[in-house]
C-alpha cells in the first residue's frame, strides 16, 4: 500500500539526487506522523544522520543497507557540536551521497535546521527542507488539548525555557509573554517549572491557570500531568524527556478530549461507555 502511494506519479514527488541533502523532520515520535516525503526520503537515502529525538521505530524504516549516523556521537565519541554535524552533512553530500538529515518534529522548531542549513548553503550543496509535525502542535493533539480553540485563544506562543547552557534565558521578557498570548507552549522547560510558573505569575498570569506537562508525546510511552501554575511545582512528579509544557485555558478541554486515553480504556474494557 505505501508503495504503490510512494510510486504514485500524480503525487509529484521530488527525486533525491545524489550529493543533496534533506533536512527533514520525522515528527514527535508516532511513526504515523511522518509525512509521505519523510518516508520517500528514508525509502531513498544513503546516508541518514539522525538526533537522538528520532524514534527508533522510525529510523527501522530506511532503506535496507543505508548508514545509519546517530549525530550524537561519532565512532562511539562524543562529538555532537553544531559545526561537527554540519561538516558531516557537507563531506557526505560531497562524497555522492543523498544525505537524510532526520530530526525530531519540525527541523526549524527548536531544531537548529536554520543553521546546518546555512552551513549547507555556504557549501553550496542543494538541500531541501522537509517539515514535521512539531511536538507542540502534534504532541499537544495526542494529550487532546486543542492548541487554539474558540472563544480561549486566538493567540498561542512557542518559546523554549531553555538556553544553550540548559538555563531558562535571562534574555526572555517575561511580561511581554505573560501578555502575549493566552497560550504558552513551553519547549525544553520541563526541568525548570518551578521557575518558569514563578516567572509567570510574577508577570501576571494567574495561579489557578491550569498547566499540563506532556512527556514522550506521541509515544506508547507518553504520560500527561495535569495542573496549575501555582500548584505545578510542588506537584509535578519527575517526568521522563522529552516533554512539553503548555500553559493556559484550553489544557482544560483534556477533560473531555483525553482520546488516547478513552481508546486505550475502550481496549482494556469494549463494554465500556
Ligand atoms: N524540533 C523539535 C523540538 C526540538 S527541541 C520539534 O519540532 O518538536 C527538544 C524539545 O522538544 C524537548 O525538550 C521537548 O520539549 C520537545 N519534544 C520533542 N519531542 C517530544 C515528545 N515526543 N514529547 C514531548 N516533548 C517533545
Amino acid at each position: 500500500m505505501a508503495n504503490k502511494l510512494l510510486d504514485c506519479a500524480s503525487l509529484h514527488l521530488p527525486g533525491f539526487e545524489p550529493g543533496h541533502v534533506w533536512l527533514v523532520g520525522a515528527g514527535p515520535g508516532d511513526p504515523g506522523l511522518l509525512s509521505v516525503l519523510a518516508l520517500h526520503a528514508l525509502a531513498h537515502a544513503d546516508v541518514v544522520i539522525y538526533d537522538a529525538l528520532v524514534d527508533p521505530r522510525i529510523l527501522r524504516l530506511g532503506r535496507p543497507g543505508a548508514v545509519l549516523d546517530h549525530a550524537g556521537k561519532r565512532g562511539g565519541r562524543p562529538s555532537s557540536s553544531q559545526p561537527d554535524i554540519s561538516a558531516r552533512l557537507i563531506q557526505a553530500a560531497l562524497e555522492g551521497n543523498r544525505v537524510l538529515r532526520l530530526k525530531g518534529g519540525d527541523p526549524c522548531v527548536f531544531g537548529r535546521g536554520g543553521e546546518e542549513a546555512l552551513a549547507l548553503a555556504a557549501a553550496g550543496v542543494p538541500f531541501r527542507i522537509v517539515p514535521g509535525i512539531t511536538a507542540g502542535i502534534g504532541g499537544l493533539a495526542y494529550a487532546g488539548i486543542p492548541v487554539t480553540h474558540r472563544d480561549t485563544n486566538s493567540a498561542v506562543t512557542f518559546l523554549t525555557g531553555h538556553n544553550s547552557e540548559g538555563e531558562v534565558p535571562g534574555g526572555l521578557d517575561w511580561a511581554a509573554i505573560a501578555r502575549g498570548a493566552p497560550v504558552l507552549v513551553l519547549y525544553m522547560a520541563s526541568r525548570h517549572l518551578r521557575r518558569v510558573a514563578g516567572r509567570l505569575m510574577l508577570a501576571g498570569r494567574r495561579s489557578d491557570e491550569p498547566i499540563a506537562v506532556i512527556s514522550k508525546a506521541t509515544t506508547p510511552a507518553q504520560r500527561v500531568f495535569v495542573s496549575t501554575l501555582g500548584e505545578v511545582a510542588a506537584a509535578c512528579p519527575e517526568v521522563e524527556a522529552p516533554a512539553i509544557v503548555v500553559v493556559g485555558e484550553v489544557v482544560r478541554l483534556r477533560a473531555a478530549l483525553d482520546w488516547v486515553g478513552s481508546l486505550a480504556a475502550r481496549q482494556r474494557d469494549p463494554t465500556a461507555g
